[in-house]
């Protein structure tokens, strides 16, 4: 998952009518995790599982070792116990290296209390001991020699293939399923100044409206939502009353493949919100400003059955998504606070509850102008976007320092 750190910089002097907001520039450094499945024969998983818990064996005694000294530093670890880690345990050399930065990782934070590992933690790989041969086959160092190991990828991660990759986890799951966790970082485009801002509203009945008025319902994501959380309840109070514990325990197994299908979904959904609005932004040469999400839930009151809708809806999500996309594609993305920028006519500039006269509706007492509410509010997005471009801009080089 992307690492998305906001970081607040108040901003001053700006003669804007909104001018309570603040402006907020978001630092990336943009990493993501990759999963792939492998799809190792029965003797590849032997060898994987024995080179994973001798590592973590390895890892173990050396954390006792450490311990003792109150030693967190991977390179005094490596000169005191390097070479008698690799003849107790049998490790590859880079296997040796990577056993004592895990010990000192661990301790980096509280000597005082003795670490252990697993048999079965994750095991670390990096470039040496691990390379991709192909979209389908990667090859995997192992106590006893390399190995080919098949793997599977879906779309969404072989789109992230091209990316750098540095380094990997090899997990196994409870089921049984073995997991390489890549973690890459985007090869990226230089990110342009923006001639214009293309702004987007965060909404319950839209997902995400931007500025030029086109709008990425709730409606149809509703309609599949409103289908699994009946079948999800319905599961629920079967599984709650069936007497016998068979049937039950089936039913929760269900209800849990069941609640997977939906995170999935919203993901999809998410994935391609936000593939659409880069290209957008990226063809028309526009930076992309969204709101600020701190407090959406508490700044929106919602009527009741909106509260499941939004509960469940992943904006932070959507909003990293957004953020790695754009940073690929080197478009400008800022983030600012949407305080009053519903209520705030984007004709006038003219700020009133009573603009607001329903949940779609937006109409200026003041001059008259109306508009779909979540509309007014995307372009009072890119409204102040255009007011605080160079205060953004001036923001963007830690934006960009921090991405590469
Ligand atoms: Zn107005």
């Amino acid at each position: 998952m992307a690492d998305v750190t906001g970081c607040l910089q108040p901003l001053s002097g700006c003669q804007s009518y909104l001018t309570k907001l603040l402006v907020v520039s978001i630092l990336f450094t943009m990493k993501k995790v990759i999963q792939l499945q492998l799809l190792p024969s029965e003797e590849q998983a032997d060898l994987l599982e024995h080179t994973m818990r001798q590592f973590n064996k390895a890892c173990d005694w050396l954390a006792g070792h450490a311990f003792d000294r109150r030693c967190a530093n991977r390179y005094a670890l490596q000169k005191l116990y390097y070479t008698e880690l690799r003849e107790r345990f049998g490790l590859k050399a880079q296997q040796g290296v990577l056993a004592c930065a895990a010990v000192g990782a661990a301790y980096a934070r509280d000597k005082t209390k003795r670490v252990h590992f697993r048999p079965d933690a994750a095991l670390p790989f990096d470039a040496r001991l691990w390379r991709p041969l192909s979209m389908s086959e990667v090859s995997m160092s192992t106590l006893k020699g390399r190995i080919r190991v098949p793997f599977l990828m879906g779309t969404y991660q072989a789109e992230q293939w091209a990316d750098l990759r540095i380094y990997a986890k090899l997990v196994r799951r409870k089921d049984g399923k073995w997991f390489l966790l890549v973690c890459v970082e985007s090869t990226d485009e230089d990110v342009g100044d923006p001639g214009d801002f293309l702004g987007i509203d965060l909404g319950v009945e839209n997902i995400a409206v931007d500025s030029d008025g086109e709008m990425h319902t709730s409606e149809s994501v509703e309609h599949v939502r409103e289908k699994r959380m009946n079948l999800t309840q319905q599961l629920q109070s079967k599984a709650d009353t069936k007497p016998n514990a068979k049937a039950r325990k089936a039913l929760r197994r269900k209800l849990k493949r069941v609640s997977g299908r939906e995170a999935n979904f919203r993901r999809h959904t998410n994935h391609c919100i936000a593939k659409h609005t880069v290209a957008k932004a990226k063809g028309t040469n526009r930076g992309i400003v969204l709101e600020d999400l701190k407090g959406i839930r508490d700044r929106i009151r919602f009527r009741k059955p909106q509260r499941a809708r939004m509960s469940s809806w992943s904006f932070a999500q959507l909003r990293e998504f957004m953020a790695y996309k754009a940073q690929q594609a080197g478009v400008f993305l800022a983030v600012i606070d949407p305080r009053n920028s519903s209520r705030t006519c984007a004709e006038c500039g003219h700020c009133d509850k009573g603009n607001r006269r329903s949940q779609a509706e937006f109409c200026c007492r003041r001059c008259g102008h109306s508009d779909h509410a979540d509309v007014n509010a995307a372009r009072n997005l890119r409204a102040t976007a255009l007011c605080k471009q160079a205060e953004l801009l001036d923001a963007s080089p830690c934006f960009q320092a921090a991405a590469g």
